[in-house]
């Protein structure tokens, strides 16, 4: 039997698979000496176990049972025993975290009985009755499922405009009595006195928690695997609300969002630790702890210094002080913004903590991709309504939203929404993806709706105390009586903590001018010129782009393309050079008048080459033949059928011709009918005639380095017809280029080996491959039902987003292999949408592609992946 449960003595950091981030980083405190309370933690392999079968596996009871044991020997005390209870929390805490997503008891063991005993011993009362009333209110929550809301009622009824603080220990006696009434009432059951019913129910209510909608929606927007579970984590309480000696308190050992050091939390007096994130009463920088209580502040500096040193990284902390004493009650690397990811990794360079492949690690493309988000532009002339804190960094702009059902709906249709809430909650979370940003009135950087945010890269405003937000009016109201209604425009700076009325301009971010050519301007951008330098440095993949202009082109090689991976060629026919496609399907038989168009288009398609080969000059640049289907360039068959009808008698010749010819063309299935190399051997000459093109180009352009792709080859006879002409129009004009083919058809890929013998190159074409393996349309299923599939779990990302390892993966391993088994030194890249996934990047690197090729715009973050992947 697998042993389910581990003492804060047996764990360690690394060990976060089986005793999530918590539990393992609990256990690694207390091995390096820090004060943390002693408890135990229930594996997530007991979660798994409980989700699959509906039960606790055998044994864990008795396992926890012993651990129960061990802990009240160490403390000179039983669990809720009645003249001097000990009292334990009961935590979640899976492999990710996930903030506020799961459910966690505090103050487990209090019954009628020891609650008496706990004011003696404490010579507190009033704490005491306060434990007790938070113990009914969060195990009637989360245990019991009854509505939190009938108890935070019941407290503000009795409050009044005070404090829970100046609430007396009669208060909170007849609170106690009203908790349990509404225990009674909705759960239909009493309030469990056993403490250690109360410990097992409280075990299963985490584990369930793992489900909790919030908890799936939150996985889903992080790609956090659904199978994981979560660990439970019981700890001996310390307690921050027995008075004003005692408080609790959340930090970051730098700043989360510039990386700068320096104290960064908040500290609350007389309060336990849920207090701090739900905002109940307003806490105070903890700096301020300082005057509070000097030694534990002290304390508590070196001990944030212990573990950066310890984790070479920031960290963020939960702390309680109880009478004076310090507890550690959580750390963990912290979560911080794109821009901070960047300052930290080089200062820890320079720091001497790590070394650049380590700084290369430490950010990811996505976070890159952030940083070269525009920003506002111009904000002097705009009316600025107030300033928050930056909580997330970014320029949003949206029509002001006050729940997350609207911002839901009119993201939906849409609209870019700032959702706007006094704070937020975790029922909040589907409003906060959709929106383009947040802004809250109340709490700070480590209020939830920073913390999320930060997370998922969305940009946040918290804290703007001046604003009045009235969620049930639609409103907020602003200094000088500005008042903002639903679906007014208003703009947020995530980086400066700014909020205007109207939607701001955005400009260039520096990161992005950097790489567009500009100068490294602040140590933002010397930052990442650092570790760009260095992952360009280190990784094996190349970085092509695609482009199909010379533009795009130019664009690309200031962003470090080195070579276009895939040029298309399909724009190249459109506009006024329809007219010419026309002729081409038009012409009776083919034969002379084909030529004549073919002739006439010949010149245009020689100079869009030479544009891009003059941008790509001395760099490799891959043209891929015509691909789409040849009707996609005639009129819509509707429209012409009308107008053809409507002109009736007096309609055209050529009208006519076409409508036939749109007829005849038309295809149910056009991804799977005549397109690509199937289109350039219906239709003799057309792909010569390119081929003559990117001859005639490269002979114009000094420095032009082209290779031809052939699109959509499913069998080597079918690219042998072509590549013999190719080679005999390349040998004729005198031109050196590679010939190769798209792997994109299933069967391409599993006779790579012949292939292989005709092509020169291989570039995957993902999107097509995916397409096609999985036997969906991309523009069909997407909308249509992957929300449902990602909900099922029958994948965890959008297969088109990043590449399916075992199916389109393994299509492509087995080409890869087979192709260069038979064609050493066969060169291998992929140019699907897939080449700026940063997932997809790695694998690419894993089978030991040459290259990758993706949008101009992410050229950047596929060098840093690449880089990543090579460490
Ligand atoms: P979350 O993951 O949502 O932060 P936690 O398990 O960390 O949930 O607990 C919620 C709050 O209760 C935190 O502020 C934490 O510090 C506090 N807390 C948890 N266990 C104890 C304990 N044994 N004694 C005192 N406070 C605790
Ligand atoms: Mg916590
Ligand atoms: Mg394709």
């Amino acid at each position: 039997m697998p042993k389910y449960v581990y003492g804060f003595t047996e764990g360690n950091k690394d060990l976060k698979d089986l005793l999530g981030g918590k539990g393992a980083n609990l256990a690694e405190m207390t091995n390096i000496g820090l004060p943390v309370p002693p408890g135990f933690t229930i594996t997530t392999e007991a979660c798994r176990h409980y989700l699959r079968h509906g039960d606790m596996p055998g044994g864990l009871e008795e396992e926890a049972g012993e651990h129960l044991a061990a802990l009240e020997a160490r403390m000179g005390k039983r669990l809720g025993q009645a003249d001097d209870p000990l009292l334990v929390s009961v935590r979640s805490g899976a492999k990710f975290s996930m903030p506020g997503m799961m459910e966690t008891v505090l103050n487990i063991g209090l019954n009628d009985d020891s609650v008496l005993g706990l004011a003696k011993q404490s010579g507190n009362d009033r704490f005491a009755w306060d434990s007790y009333r938070r113990l009914i209110q969060m195990f009637g929550r989360t245990v019991l499922g009854v509505d939190g809301e009938l108890f935070e009622d019941a407290l503000d009824d009795l409050k009044g405009d005070r404090d829970d603080t100046d609430l007396g220990t009669a208060e909170l006696q007849r609170l106690v009595e009203t908790f349990k009434g509404i225990v009674r009432a909705q759960a239909g059951r009493d309030f469990p006195a056993d403490p250690r019913e109360q410990m097992d129910l409280a075990v299963r209510a985490v584990f369930e928690s793992w489900n909790a909608p919030r908890a799936i929606l939150y996985r889903r927007q992080e790609r956090i695997p659904a199978g994981l579970g979560t660990a439970v984590n019981v700890v001996a309480m310390v307690f921050g609300n027995m008075g004003p000696d005692s408080g609790t308190g959340v930090a970051f050992t730098r700043d989360p969002g510039s990386g700068r050091r320096g104290v960064y939390g908040d500290y609350l007096r007389d309060a336990q630790g849920e207090d701090v994130v739900a905002g109940i009463r307003n806490t105070v920088p903890l700096q301020e702890l300082e005057t509070i209580n000097p030694e534990a502040y002290q304390e508590l500096l070196g001990i944030m210094a212990t573990l950066e040193r310890h984790y070479r990284d920031l960290c963020d902390i939960e702390f309680t002080i109880e009478r004076g004493r310090l507890w550690m009650l959580q750390t963990r690397v912290g979560k911080r913004t794109a821009e901070a990811a960047f300052r930290i990794a080089t200062q820890l360079v320079d720091e001497g903590l790590i070394d650049m492949d380590e700084a290369v690690t430490r950010v990811t493309g996505d976070q890159l991709a952030h940083l070269m988000f525009p920003r506002f532009s111009a904000t002097g002339s705009s009316h600025r309504l107030t300033t928050g804190m930056n909580a997330s960094p970014g320029a949003a702009a949206g029509r002001a939203v006050f729940s997350s059902e609207r911002a839901v709906e009119l993201a939906g249709r849409g609209e870019a929404v700032i959702l706007v809430r006094r704070e937020t909650n975790p029922d909040d979370l589907a409003g906060m993806i959709a929106a383009h940003g947040v802004l809250t009135s109340r709490g700070g950087k480590t209020s939830h709706a920073a913390v999320v945010a930060r997370g998922m890269g969305t940009t946040c405003v918290c804290g703007a105390e001046e604003l009045e937000v009235d969620p049930h009016a639609r409103r907020f109201t602003a200094p000088g009586g500005v008042v903002v209604n639903e679906g007014d425009l208003i703009s947020i700076d995530g980086s400066t903590g700014a909020v205007y009325l109207g939607e701001v301009p955005v400009t260039a971010s520096p990161v992005a001018r950097y790489f567009e050519g500009g100068p490294v301007e602040d140590e933002l951008v010397r930052a990442v010129d650092r570790v760009m330098t260095h992952a360009d440095a280190v990784r094996r993949l190349e970085v092509r782009a695609n482009a199909d202009t010379p533009e795009d082109a130019a664009r690309a090689r200031r962003f470090g393309a080195l070579g276009v991976g895939l040029c298309r060629t399909e724009h190249m026919f459109l506009g006024e050079r329809r007219r010419l496609v026309e002729d081409l399907i038009l012409a009776p038989g083919g034969g002379k008048e084909r030529q004549v168009a073919l002739d006439a288009l010949e010149p245009l398609q020689t100079a869009d080459f030479a544009g891009i080969f003059e941008a790509m000059r001395g760099l490799p640049v891959t043209i891929r033949l015509i691909d789409p289907p040849l009707h996609e360039f005639l009129p819509d068959l509707t429209d012409l059928a009308v107008r053809v009808a409507v002109a009736g008698e007096r309609a055209g010749e050529r009208d006519r011709r076409l409508l036939e010819a749109v007829r005849r063309l038309h295809e149910q299935n056009p991804m799977l009918g005549l397109r690509g190399v199937r289109l350039g051997l219906a239709i003799p000459g057309l792909f010569a005639m390119q081929v003559r093109a990117i001859a005639a180009a490269a002979r114009q352009v000094e420095g032009a380095r082209a290779e031809i792709m052939i699109p959509l080859v499913g069998a080597v006879q079918e690219l042998e017809i072509v590549r013999e002409e190719a080679a005999r129009i390349l040998a004729e004009a005198g031109v050196e280029a590679a010939i190769g083919t798209m792997i994109e058809v299933p069967r391409a890929a599993l006779t790579a080996g012949q292939i292989a013998g005709a092509a020169e190159f291989f570039s995957f074409g993902t999107n097509d491959l995916t397409q096609m393996t999985w036997g969906f349309s991309r523009d069909d299923v997407e909308s249509a039902f992957f929300g449902r599939y990602l909900d099922l779990g029958v994948f965890g990302v959008s297969p088109f987003e990043s590449i399916d390892r075992d199916g389109v993966g393994r299509l492509m391993r087995i080409a890869a292999e087979e192709g260069r088994r038979a064609r050493p030194g066969l060169k291998l890249g992929i140019c699907g949408e897939h080449g700026g996934d940063p997932d997809s990047v790695h694998f690419c690197h894993e089978i030991g592609l040459d290259y990758v090729s993706c949008s101009p715009f992410r050229v950047p973050v596929a060098r840093l992946e690449a880089g990543r992947a090579a460490l």
